[in-house]
C-alpha cells in the first residue's frame, strides 16, 4: 500500500489553505480561541464557524456527491481535518469525521438521508456514548438496556466520559439489546437527540481541564427506525467508528512542538556554541522526527481508507503515538521552563502561554480517551502481529 500525496491532494490542500487565509478575521480568531481552550466541543463560535464551512460546501470532502458530499479521496478529507487541526480550528471531530463516515457506511438509507445532509449542513453535532462506569476497556460489559417496546425501545442505563455531552444535539448511543453473557453480541447502536426526555447530563472536569460528561438514561424512548443495523449487530459500528476516531487524533504535538521552539528561542536557549544549547536543539530535532512519523502514521492510514481498508492496527499506532509524543514534549518544554513551568494556562504569566503546561497536565487523560494505550498494543498484536486474543 502507498500514501502518495499527488499533485491533486497538493492542489486541494492549496485551495482549501487560500480558503481559510481568506475567511472572516474575526470569526476565525473567535473560534481559534474557544477551540485552544477546549478542543473536544465545538461552541458557539466552532458552530458558527464550521456552519460557514457548510455553506460554502467545503465539509464532506470525502461523502459521495449523493449525500451532498465532494467526493474526494479520504487522503484529502484527512488533508483537510489536518489543516484545520493545525490551525487550531474545529473540524467537526466526532461528528463529521466518525459518526458521519460511519453512518454513510453502516446506516439504512432513511438515516442517511434524514442525518447525512444535516451533519453536512452543520446543524447537527454527536456525542458518543459506549463507556460507563463498569465498561470502559472491557466494553462488552456494558449494560445500559434497550428493552423492545412495540414501534420503541426504552433506554435505561449511565454513561461515562461522553465527551461533548453537554453541546451535543445527538448521541450515538452503543446499548445492551440482547443477554448480558452474549456480550458484544447483544449490543445495538441506536441515534437519540440529547433533548429526548429522560437524558440527563452532569459535566466532568478531568485533569488538565479537559471537560467530559455522565450521561444518565431515564426510560428515554427511541424509535426502532433509530436503530443502526440488526438487533444485536451493533458491535461492528461501534468498531468501525473506534478506528475513524483513533484516525483523528490529530498532529497536535506539531503545534505543541512549535509552543516549545518558539518559547526556547524566545528566551535565548537556542543561542550560542554551549552544551545546553545544542542538548535542547538536539532533542528538539528528535521530537520534529517524530513528529513527521505520527503523521506518517496518519497518512498511512488515511490512505488505508481511500483504498476502502478500515485501519486497525495503524489507527492504534497512530493513537498512542500521538498521546506519548504528546507528552514527551510538554515534558522537555517543561522540565527546561523550570518552576515557572507550573504555572497554570490561563495565566498571563505562564510561560509558552501555557501550553505545555496543558498538554503535559492533559496528556495522561488521552492515554485514555478513544481507548486506553494499553488496549491499542493488544490490537497491534492481534492485528499487525497475529498474535492471538
Ligand atoms: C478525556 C476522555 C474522553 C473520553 N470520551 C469518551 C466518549 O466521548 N465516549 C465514550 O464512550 N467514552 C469516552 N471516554 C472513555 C474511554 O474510552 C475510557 O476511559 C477507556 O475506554 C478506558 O475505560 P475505563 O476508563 O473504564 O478504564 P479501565 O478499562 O477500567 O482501565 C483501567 C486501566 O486498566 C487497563 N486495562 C484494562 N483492561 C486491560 C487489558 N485487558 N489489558 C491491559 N490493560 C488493561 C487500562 O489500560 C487502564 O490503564 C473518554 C475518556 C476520557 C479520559
Amino acid at each position: 500500500m502507498q500514501t502518495v500525496i499527488g499533485d491533486a491532494q497538493l492542489e486541494f490542500l492549496e485551495d482549501l489553505r487560500s480558503y481559510l487565509d481568506d475567511l472572516d478575521p474575526d470569526l476565525v480568531e473567535a473560534t481559534r480561541r474557544e477551540n485552544i481552550e477546549d478542543p473536544m466541543q465545538p461552541r458557539e463560535h466552532g458552530r458558527r464557524f464550521l456552519r460557514r464551512l457548510a455553506a460554502d460546501g467545503r465539509l464532506g470532502v470525502s461523502w459521495p456527491t449523493e449525500h451532498g458530499g465532494q467526493g474526494r479521496s479520504e487522503l484529502e478529507h484527512w488533508l483537510f481535518a489536518e489543516e484545520l487541526y493545525s490551525r487550531r480550528l474545529p473540524n467537526g471531530l466526532l461528528t463529521l469525521n466518525v459518526v458521519g463516515p460511519t453512518l454513510a457506511l453502516m446506516g439504512d438509507e432513511a438515516q442517511r438521508a434524514e442525518y447525512l445532509p444535516q451533519i453536512l449542513a452543520g446543524d447537527i453535532v454527536f456525542a458518543i456514548g459506549y463507556s460507563e462506569p463498569d465498561a470502559g476497556s472491557d466494553l462488552a460489559a456494558l449494560r445500559t438496556r434497550a428493552v423492545r417496546s412495540g414501534d420503541e425501545y426504552i433506554v435505561n442505563g449511565q454513561k461515562m466520559w461522553t465527551t461533548g455531552g453537554s453541546v451535543a444535539t445527538h448521541y450515538w448511543l452503543a446499548a445492551r439489546t440482547g443477554a448480558p453473557e452474549d456480550r458484544h453480541r447483544g449490543i445495538s447502536v441506536f441515534i437519540v437527540p440529547m433533548d429526548a426526555p429522560g437524558i440527563t447530563v452532569t459535566p466532568i472536569i478531568t485533569q488538565g481541564g479537559e471537560r467530559t460528561t455522565a450521561v444518565f438514561l431515564d426510560d428515554v424512548r427511541i424509535p426502532v427506525s433509530q436503530r443502526i443495523g440488526g438487533e444485536n449487530e451493533g458491535w461492528a459500528a461501534v468498531v468501525c467508528a473506534l478506528n475513524f476516531e483513533r484516525m483523528f487524533f490529530h498532529n497536535e504535538p506539531r503545534w505543541e512542538l512549535r509552543q516549545l521552539a518558539d518559547w526556547a528561542a524566545a528566551a535565548d536557549l537556542l543561542e550560542g556554541d554551549t552544551a545546553a544549547a545544542h542538548s535542547l536543539q538536539e532533542t528538539i530535532g528528535e521530537h520534529a522526527v517524530d513528529v513527521e512519523i505520527c503523521r506518517l502514521f496518519a497518512l498511512r492510514g488515511a490512505s488505508m481508507l481511500t483504498e476502502g481498508v478500515v485501519p486497525m492496527a495503524e489507527a492504534s499506532a497512530n493513537k498512542i503515538w500521538w498521546g506519548e509524543l504528546r507528552q514527551r514534549i510538554c515534558d522537555t518544554g517543561l522540565d527546561h521552563i523550570g518552576v515557572t513551568g507550573t504555572i497554570a494556562h490561563g495565566s498571563p504569566h505562564a510561560p509558552a502561554h501555557g501550553h505545555l503546561e496543558h498538554g503535559l497536565q492533559s496528556s495522561p487523560v488521552w492515554r485514555f480517551g478513544g481507548g486506553t494505550n494499553e488496549i491499542q498494543l493488544d490490537i497491534i498484536a492481534e492485528q499487525r502481529l497475529g498474535m492471538p486474543r
